[in-house]
């Protein structure tokens, strides 16, 4: 089974993708996790990346395509995967849907997590983010068990840089500007499956198995 996850910056994506991981047994593949690993090696990969991501802007498409394409035909994701945060402009997604022909695969649902803006900014900035695993907190809607340590692996907590309410204000007018129009092109396909991204986020898991399963 291939799924993406489709929403805006702090829709709960990256949340909701580790409890799937561990439901269905396939790998989470984070665009932006990848990005973050490649930023802190110093690559030169890293380096042009770390320019877009501290503005709020997307890295150019080229790029994250060519990262998605090896992924994807790695035997981890024989039995599917879930992109997360992969494809974020039509390009992408037409480059992926290009890919996966090739590969004669397909995307089976495309899980549109749907949460209003209001709410989105108040999400990421109250974000912490796990250093050594990835996982999300939240410091009021998902604190762990002891202030700034992971509950899952123990590794210290941290404010994401793009965080911010500047850059994140920035991420949502590219999420509209670039990354909505997916909606309407994976609907064209069939494939848009909608949630309701408000509420306990066991309760939003529950919707998200009901509608893959
Ligand atoms: P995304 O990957 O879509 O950017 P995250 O999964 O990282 O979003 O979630 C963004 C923030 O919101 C995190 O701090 C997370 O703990 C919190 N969060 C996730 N789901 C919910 C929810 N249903 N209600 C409130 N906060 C949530
Ligand atoms: P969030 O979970 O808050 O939506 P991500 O971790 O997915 O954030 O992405 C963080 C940043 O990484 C983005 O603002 C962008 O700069 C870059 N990025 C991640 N995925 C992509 C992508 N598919 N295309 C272009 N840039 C990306
Ligand atoms: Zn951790």
């Amino acid at each position: 089974m291939n799924v993406i996850l489709l929403g805006p910056p702090g829709a709960g994506k990256g949340t909701q993708a580790k409890m799937l991981v561990e439901e269905y047994q396939i790998p989470q593949i984070s665009t932006g996790d990848i990005l973050r690993a490649a930023v802190k090696e110093g690559s030169p990969l890293g380096k042009e990346a770390k320019a877009c991501m501290d503005k709020g802007d997307l890295v150019p498409d080229s790029v994250v395509i060519g990262i998605v394409e090896e992924r994807i035909q790695q035997p981890d994701c024989a039995k599917g995967y879930m992109l997360d945060g992969f494809p974020r402009t039509v390009p992408q997604a037409e480059a992926l849907d290009g890919m996966l022909q090739n590969l004669s695969s397909q995307i089976d649902h495309v899980v549109s997590i749907e949460v209003a803006s209001e709410e989105l900014v108040g999400r990421l900035t109250g974000r912490r983010t796990c250093r050594d695993c990835g996982v999300g907190f939240h410091v009021m809607f998902d604190p762990p068990e002891q202030e700034g340590v992971c509950d899952k692996c123990g590794g210290e907590l941290y404010q994401r840089d793009d965080d911010n309410v500047e850059t994140v204000t920035s991420r949502l007018e590219v999420y509209e500007s670039q990354t909505l129009p997916l909606i309407d092109y994976y609907k064209a396909q069939g494939k848009i499956r909608p949630i309701d991204g408000v509420g306990d986020i066991k309760e939003i898991f529950a919707r998200v198995t009901q509608v893959l399963s």
